[in-house]
């Protein structure tokens, strides 16, 4: 505290700041953060222009919750606090757009059989149902904040996170709750797989997930999602699910074309939905719709290297001009991972994305998901989620894959990891 930093320019507007931002405008007790190798803006107007708006020897402005000026370290304004990032990269916190972090149990015993070479099929995800149907409210409370610790460590600083292992409504609602006290991007996925109860009733259960289920679930939610899937929900049925909830103000997004083909893509689209989530088998005109419409492709690497599936192809999305987001997939069954970075290493090895691209798709990227512009970028106005690596480069999440480089998390202006 009150150490004031002696910067050679003060009171003057930097090279790369947008017109509002001016030195003048930083109070003295803001805090500056220095000697930033390499920050990832994710402002083309900042920096070198491309997409990730890289700012080399850089230093980065937060007063309270926002960032207030984002440029070079030696045009840095003089405020009363300063944080010497000694030379590491800082970037977005991550913006994981796709997680089902409200569950119990353990499904260890099916992986294990999975990788001795058994297919993945949605049925699995029945066992979680019943675990999470039997664990009282201050176990899954507690499993999921655990999660969401660990995530945090790793650098994801906004979740989004979904109800879809009760499948009655008191279950659903009851997720949802919990998830709520925790995040803003709670996600009501009644439809996740028929209930069992329901099993040759399937109809019945449509009927039940837009009538009271979606009543009670509806208060506690922004979004609403349906798994689009052989085995779980057709299109028609996806169709009549998303359309009821957004009469009852929930904004559609599907779990589209993971295990199959099939019209999840389409429907995204047809229905505005934020985000097409998977998108592992697509058809020239299901990225064709993609690239041509606002919603965004969420790609999930964690389930198919969990699965041993076939990989989503990023490069033949981002090449047509489709916005593709990264995200964990977080669950017990098919990709129990919270970790960003390792999604990233993936893209970038096995899905055909650089480097920067993964970064921006992982930060960004979820942010468009999830139709938010306050995240996911670090620029003037946005909150100040951020994270600094022990590394000179974002580059180093896929070039040192496994390896725990995050060393510090800021949320909303502060340290929090
Ligand atoms: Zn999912």
């Amino acid at each position: 505290m009150n150490t004031p930093d002696t910067p050679e320019t003060t009171n003057t507007p930097a090279a790369t700041a947008a017109p509002a931002q001016t030195n003048s405008a930083v109070a003295a007790t803001a805090t500056v953060i220095t000697n930033i190798a390499s920050l990832v803006t994710n402002d083309p107007s900042l920096g070198d222009g491309t997409p990730l708006g890289l700012i080399q020897d850089a230093a980065l402005v937060i007063e309270h919750d926002r960032v207030v000026w984002a440029g070079e370290n030696s045009k840095a304004p003089a405020t009363d606090n300063r944080v010497d990032a000694a030379g590491r990269a800082v970037f977005p916190g991550f913006v994981d757009s796709h997680s089902h972090l409200v569950f119990a149990g353990d499904r260890t015993a099916e992986f294990n059989a999975r990788m001795s070479g058994r297919p993945y099929a949605a049925g699995g995800i029945r066992t979680t149902v019943a675990a999470t149907r039997a664990a009282d409210e201050g176990e899954l409370e507690a499993n999921l904040v655990r999660h969401l610790r660990e995530a945090l460590r790793q650098g994801t600083t906004t979740f989004e996170t979904k109800s879809g292992y009760g499948l009655t409504t008191e279950d659903e609602a009851r997720a949802l709750r919990l998830a709520a006290r925790h995040t803003d991007e709670v996600t009501y996925l009644g439809a996740h797989i028929v209930a069992p109860e329901y099993a040759d009733d399937p109809a019945g259960y449509v009927e039940l997930v837009t009538g009271p289920m979606l009543d009670a679930c509806a208060p506690h939610a922004r979004w609403i999602d349906v798994f689009c899937e052989r085995g779980a929900f057709d299109g028609d049925q996806a169709r009549a699910i998303l359309t009821a909830g957004a009469a009852r103000g929930l904004h559609p997004r599907i779990h589209a074309n993971q295990l199959s083909y099939g019209p999840g893509v389409q429907l995204a689209v047809e229905l505005d939905a934020a985000s097409a989530d998977h998108c592992t088998h697509l058809t020239d005109a299901d990225v064709d719709a993609l690239a041509h419409s606002a919603t965004v492709a969420t790609l999930l690497p964690g389930a198919e290297f969990s699965t041993r599936a076939e990989w989503p192809d990023a490069r033949r999305l981002l090449d047509a001009g489709a916005t593709v987001a990264l995200s964990t997939d977080c669950n017990s069954g098919s990709s129990y991972t919270s970790s960003v970075p390792f999604c990233i290493a993936l893209a970038v090895r096995d899905m055909g994305m650089t480097p920067d691209e993964a970064l921006w798709s992982a930060t960004a990227g979820g942010a468009r998901a999830l139709r938010r512009t306050d995240v996911g970028r670090l620029a003037p106005g946005s909150r100040a989620d951020l994270v600094l690596l022990d590394a000179p480069s974002h580059v180093h999440l896929a070039y040192r894959p496994g390896v725990p480089l995050v060393s510090e998390v800021w949320r909303a202006g502060a340290r929090v990891a």
